[in-house]
């Protein structure tokens, strides 16, 4: 029997942060001490309150039925309060579609609003799954890079040359999964600017990293004037609840793009799992502390992981302004050698440091910047430092 899978499949690449887990997952399993810094997943446990919330609802017996496709409505009102609350955003729950995780309301977005051969922008470094989606979706990722010197920040101009006739959407992340940075509402305000210009292009702009942002306020881009009715605003609960395997995602869009959404998602996963939905109503409706807490545990850690980067040679590292990960660039490494290894990218260099440090990162070739490497500090002070001074050593044996 031929086993060729189909080629939207076989040509898929693998999501490298998934890889790198399950990597470190493979050593561990074979008695190999690994520390890892490469999936991004908090590691912290889901506050006491949301897992009551979530058990409470079983309790109930209420919850094991096929969920309405787009979700309960009481939680779409409680995402409709918050982004009230938090954001500025005023909707209604026609406007929510909540999903299995921030990652399948991104795909809905790109299958519900791409033809073949439409473009998206995407701001870059980005977050791997951006563009195998569009792939998926038969679009075409078209990237505007940002540098470490501008804080990874694509401009407003590069924005600008970017679009074409076939530009059909924009998206970025901030905070930024990989590089930590934050767009301020001045930064948003020149790509308004940008897009008055062009009314049939699309924002997705990806929140998920709201709550873990150290500076003064959050700017959704929705809440930039004129935005709202072309922004889809992606978040979820997995970062900011420390619930990444709940799986709670949602859009807050335009209806008839959420209607969209809804279609799609009741063609493939039906719902989101209803007793997770208790979870993210618990979540949203009751004590924000333990949210604010844990922001508070990666603002030290991030203060600590600085300086030992810092103190590494050649590495260059800004610093991140949310989110929960480093994004140094290693380049001053290509080219070095021990002796019997060679290393010429950031993806070598990577292996070299599960293999030699014992740490597992992820390569920056993943998200878009082959530069770069990316460290994630959701984990112990203690991890982060044994991992650091391995890392230290390790590189210092590079000539
Ligand atoms: N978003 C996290 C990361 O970037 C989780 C893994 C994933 O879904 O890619 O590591």
């Amino acid at each position: 029997m031929s086993q060729n899978l189909s080629n939207r499949i076989a040509t898929l690449a693998e999501s490298a942060t998934l890889a790198m887990a399950a990597k470190a997952r493979e050593y561990k399993q074979k008695g190999i001490e690994i520390i890892s810094l490469s999936l991004g997943e908090p590691d912290f446990k889901t506050p006491k309150h949301i897992q009551e919330g979530a058990k409470h609802a079983i309790d109930e017996g209420k919850y094991f039925s096929y969920p309405p496709v787009n979700g309960y409505l009481d939680l779409r009102q409680a995402i409709c309060n918050k982004l009230e609350r938090d954001n500025h955003l005023k909707y209604s729950p026609e406007n929510i579609v909540v999903s299995n995780g921030a990652k399948q309301s991104i795909a809905n977005v790109f299958f519900s609003l791409l033809n073949p051969g439409d473009e998206v922008i995407v701001y870059t470094p980005y977050w791997v799954s951006y563009t195998a989606m569009i792939h998926l979706a038969e679009g075409k990722p078209v990237f505007i890079k940002g540098s470490l010197e501008n804080d990874f920040k694509a401009t407003a101009d590069q924005l600008k040359d970017a679009i074409t006739g076939k530009t059909r959407a924009i998206i970025f992340s901030s905070p930024c999964n990989p590089t930590g940075a934050v767009f301020t509402r001045e930064d948003f305000e020149a790509m308004a600017s940008v897009l008055k210009a062009y009314p049939e292009i699309f924002v997705i702009a990806d929140e998920i990293y709201e709550y873990i942002n150290y500076t003064d306020e959050h700017v959704s881009f929705a809440s930039v004037d004129g935005m709202m009715d072309r922004t889809i605003t992606v978040n979820g609960f997995a970062k900011g609840f420390a619930m990444t395997g709940w799986r709670v995602g949602y859009i807050a869009a335009p209806s008839w793009i959420a209607k969209g959404c809804n279609k799609m998602q009741g063609q493939i996963t039906s719902a989101n799992c209803s007793i997770s939905q208790r979870a993210a109503y618990t979540a949203l409706t009751e004590d924000l502390g333990p949210t604010y807490k844990m922001k508070e545990a990666y603002l030290k850690r991030r203060a600590m992981v600085y300086e030992l980067l810092s103190d590494i040679p050649g590495l260059k590292v800004n610093m991140p302004k949310g989110a929960f990960y480093f994004f140094p660039d290693v380049s001053a490494y290509f080219g070095k050698s021990d002796g019997n290894n060679t290393i010429d990218n950031a993806s070598e260099l990577c292996l070299y440091l599960l293999d030699h440090a014992r740490v597992s990162l992820v390569t920056g070739e993943a998200f878009g910047d082959p530069n770069c490497l990316r460290l994630s500090y959701a984990a112990s002070e203690e991890d982060l430092r044994e991992a650091l001074s391995r890392i230290k050593e390790v590189l210092s044996k590079l000539n």
